[in-house]
């Protein structure tokens, strides 16, 4: 490797900042570079060059984005306050609070300290999260920096180099991504695919060289063609041919395809001024070149997560060339390679930063995930793990069918998407449609894929869906959804147990619980709110005599006659013979259903728990064996979870068929299990069904499947 001789000065800055309309900006630009460059002075990089040259070029970088003044007198500063005797006191008397803020938000970002590559990592990310939220352009600037910095790693040790540009493809590129600058993400891959896999990289670079006349002419001549044929049509347009980046070809080739496929798709790219005209153009192209099937993509009516807009279309060109074109506006094409960032081209905005940040924070998808990721509680671990493979990595789309567009990572499935679009739909979700066929939960959701979730409004998550999901965030919230559940379960046990001591005791409830008593309760045991009390006094912390206590001093009287508590009757489907008012459960091992043939039996202290006669677990307890029976004046409209085991004598996963005839029924389905044996499968199917009638009419319907040979259901 060539080290690259660099001579740049300060004037090669100025001269690219035509685009900046006041002298005064380009006079602070100046005085900031002759600040940094005092105070670097005598220092130098490990390339040998003077220090000030780093930031100088961190600067010109900036200016090919078209970068704010503010932006790129932070540029210049980037390093000064960490290496320099400079204060943040003094940076703000020569240059004012905001640069100050930007210049400390790109310093944060290269303090890091770290004893594990899992903590530096949880450090970088949160510091990005926070650089992303508050000025988006100390990221920019930081992006930059790493760029420059990449450009010149030929002068640090290779195992540094392999360090710095591990982190630049792994973390930095993808941001780059997110945040729409391509020219910076492509340039920083390429950089690191440099010195991560030499031999590969020089490798492309030599096929590339080889084949370079015969793709240049090929491109020459089939642009002459599209030119003409525009121009026919009076469509104003700029055409170019484009290279594709080294390592998006060494991306197609690790996935299995030959360098000579790669070389014969061949790229173009039209710029039109309307968006009009970006749809006559691509009628006009392919009304004489033919299209090549199912690579057509409208990214205009539906734009990817990070703003980029543009039709896609490949055709058979000259000589049967394959040809890839792209067709866009000049807006569009500003967004396409400089994505946020060419917010600062747009001069009838005067405050960049703040519209630079309200876009960023209202259209970038990304910006929600990683919002999302700093608000949710999760381990260290998860952490990392999300951030860089579930928000910045291994990313596919998927689509409404509306046609928004969503982020999911790799291997995500409807679960992860419908919590994605909402944690109200992730919850009563009860099944999904993707392409039009109904598909099981466990479903792994490929690019493009249109997906319809379908839900029911009584229906809860399950925990199953803990081993389907595939998206930590997913998981998370199905998690919160039970421990949430859990708690309030709790809280209304804790309030059903201090309200029945209160009644032992004959004292008010109402009284009780005034703002006075709550207050003192709260100090006493370190709590915060009556439901904190509650939930205490439910899952067995405090007793509910120790709460009692605190206002009213416990006498020992024994309560004359036993004040039996009446708890409220929650199932009036059921009829408990000779008892009015009783708690009624249904027994999860058995999972009686409307219809079923069922027997009670009196638990401690929690009501009368419904078995089906046959249940297994009933044997051992007859003598606290109640008669009960269906309420048969009511048609209950609740639905009864049941669970059923169906076999197959096919290997084949037959789970979308099975689906199926369970939706055709409108029933509603809680999992769903495949388990493989050696030559059939069973399959677990958690269902909710009216009762009876409705299971047996199921189970009519899938033994017409001829591949099931038996369905019973399911007992612990
Ligand atoms: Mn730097």
């Amino acid at each position: 490797m060539t080290k690259e001789k660099n001579n740049t000065t300060i004037e090669d800055l100025i001269v690219r900042l035509t685009y900046l309309d006041s002298d005064l900006e380009k006079e602070k630009i100046r005085k900031a570079y002759l600040f940094a460059k005092k105070k670097h002075l005598g220092q130098y990089r490990k390339s040998g060059e003077e220090y000030i040259i780093h930031p100088l070029n961190v600067g010109i970088i900036l200016t090919s984005i078209y970068a704010d003044s503010e932006t790129i007198e932070a540029a210049l500063l980037h390093d000064v306050l960490e290496d320099t005797d400079c204060t943040k006191e003094e940076m703000e008397e020569e240059f004012g609070s905001e640069v100050t803020k930007l210049v400390l938000g790109v310093t944060k970002l290269s303090k890091i300290h770290f004893s594990t590559e899992n903590e530096y990592l949880i450090d970088y990310y949160k510091k990005i999260i926070v650089g992303i939220s508050e000025d988006v352009r100390a990221i920019i600037v930081k992006l930059a920096d790493r760029l420059h910095n990449m450009r010149t790693l030929w002068a640090l040790p290779v195992e540094k180099q392999h360090k710095i540009a591990k982190e630049s493809l792994e973390i930095l590129a993808p941001i780059a991504h997110h945040l729409g600058i391509h020219k910076i993400k492509s340039e920083l891959e390429d950089l690191s695919l440099r010195y991560l896999k030499p031999d590969v990289f020089y490798d492309i670079v030599e096929k590339l060289n080889n084949t370079k006349l015969e793709r240049d002419k090929t491109v020459m001549q089939m642009m002459n063609e599209v030119t003409n044929l525009l121009t026919n049509h009076d469509i104003v347009h700029e055409i170019k041919g484009r290279s594709k980046s080294i390592y998006s070809i060494y991306n197609k080739l690790n996935k299995g395809k030959k360098f000579s496929d790669i070389y014969d798709l061949l790229a173009l790219r039209i710029i039109v001024n309307t968006e009009q005209e970006c749809y006559l153009a691509l009628g006009i192209i392919h009304s004489k070149f033919r299209p090549l099937p199912r690579r057509f993509k409208d990214y205009i009516a539906m734009p990817k997560p990070n703003m980029y807009q543009s039709l896609h279309t490949t055709v058979f060109g000259l000589d049967g060339y394959l040809f890839e074109i792209q067709i866009r506006t000049h807006d569009m094409d500003e967004v396409a390679e400089n994505g946020i960032a060419s917010h600062w081209a747009y001069k009838e905005n005067k405050d960049a930063k703040a519209n630079m940040q309200s876009t960023t924070e209202q259209k970038l998808q990304f910006f929600k995930s990683i919002m999302d990721l700093k608000n949710d509680k999760m381990s260290s671990e998860d952490f990392v793990h999300s951030v860089k493979d579930e928000v910045l990595n291994n990313n596919i789309y998927v689509f409404t069918p509306k046609g928004d567009i969503f982020e999911l990572p790799k291997g995500a499935t409807p679960i992860d998407f419908a919590y994605k679009v909402h944690t109200k739909v992730g919850e009563t979700m009860v099944g999904a449609i993707v392409n039009n066929n109904i598909v099981p939960l466990n479903y792994e959701l490929k690019n493009n894929d249109i997906v319809k979730i379908n839900t029911n409004k009584n229906s809860t998550p399950s925990k199953e869906w803990l081993n389907i999901a595939k998206a930590t965030q997913t998981k998370n919230k199905i998690r919160s959804y039970f421990s949430k559940n859990e708690k309030e379960n709790y809280i209304e046990r804790g309030k059903y147990n201090l309200e029945k001591e209160l009644r032992k005791r004959k004292l008010s409830i109402s009284e009780f619980i005034k703002d006075e008593n709550v207050k003192k309760i709260c100090e006493n045991f370190k709590l915060n709110s009556l439901d904190d009390i509650y939930l205490s006094a439910g899952n067995g912390k405090i007793s509910p005599n120790t709460i009692i206590n605190v206002i009213d001093k416990y006498e020992e009287v024994v309560a004359p006659k036993i004040v039996k508590a009446i708890p409220k009757n929650l199932d009036t489907d059921i009829i408990v013979s000779g008892i009015d008012k009783v708690k009624v459960n249904l027994a999860n091992c058995c999972n009686p259903i409307y219809g079923d043939d069922i027997i009670g039996y009196i638990t401690k202290g929690n009501g009368i728990s419904v078995h089906r006669r046959n249940c297994r677990n009933l044997e051992t307890l007859e003598n606290r064996i109640v008669p009960v029976d269906w309420n048969k004046d009511i048609v209950p409209d609740k639905r009864y979870l049941t669970l059923i085991l169906i076999y197959s004598n096919i290997k084949d996963n037959k789970m979308a068929e099975i689906v199926q005839k369970t939706s055709m029924l409108n029933i509603n389905i809680d999992s769903i299990k495949a388990i493989p044996k050696t030559d059939e499968m069973i399959y677990e199917l958690g269902i909710y069904v009216r009762g009876l009638e409705q299971l047996n009419k199921l189970i009519l319907d899938l033994n017409k499947l001829q591949y099931i040979y038996n369905i019973e259901r399911l007992m612990r």
